[in-house]
């Protein structure tokens, strides 16, 4: 006797969250880069108006109502796009140059998910969630992406 395996139907491509006993998920992945960048509109003497740098963590969260693959809310190698933007632009240079805003990590996380819906969304299965930005392990911005129902 062996014993009885699901059938690939149980494994296949559709896995439907959604329903009676739904669930959520959300997948997340951070990407790191090196930056500049100083504040203006500060107090005289606030430190973040001096020239300084951070080891930047940015982290995209994605959610999906039905997995694709083996069992994926995004494969996260389809988020590798968002990776390439990152060290082409961001890493080693001067924020205040990059943006034609502020660079706080509000700001920076605001055009991360706008850039991020315009050139990653349309081709990966998940959606979106949120896009957090970290100058240090104690601070973080986190933008949210209002759900379109
Ligand atoms: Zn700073």
């Amino acid at each position: 006797m062996t014993t009885p395996r699901p059938s690939p139907a149980h494994v296949g491509p559709h896995h439907d969250l959604r329903g009676p006993g739904g669930v959520g998920l959300t997948i997340g992945k951070t990407f790191t880069f090196e930056a500049s960048h100083r504040l203006n509109g500060l107090h005289d003497g606030h430190k973040c108006g001096r020239l300084h740098g951070h080891s930047y963590q940015v982290t995209v969260e994605l959610t999906a109502d039905e997995l694709v693959g083996p069992g994926f809310v995004t494969d996260f190698g389809d988020l590798s796009p968002f990776g390439a933007y990152l060290a082409e632009h961001f890493d080693h240079r001067d924020l205040n140059e990059v943006l034609d805003v502020e660079p706080t990590s509000e700001l920076l996380a605001v055009h991360l998910v706008r850039w991020f819906l315009d050139q990653v969304q349309p081709v990966i299965a998940g959606r979106l969630v949120a896009v957090t930005v970290s100058e240090t392990p104690k601070t973080w911005a986190r933008c949210t992406v209002r759900a379109t129902t």
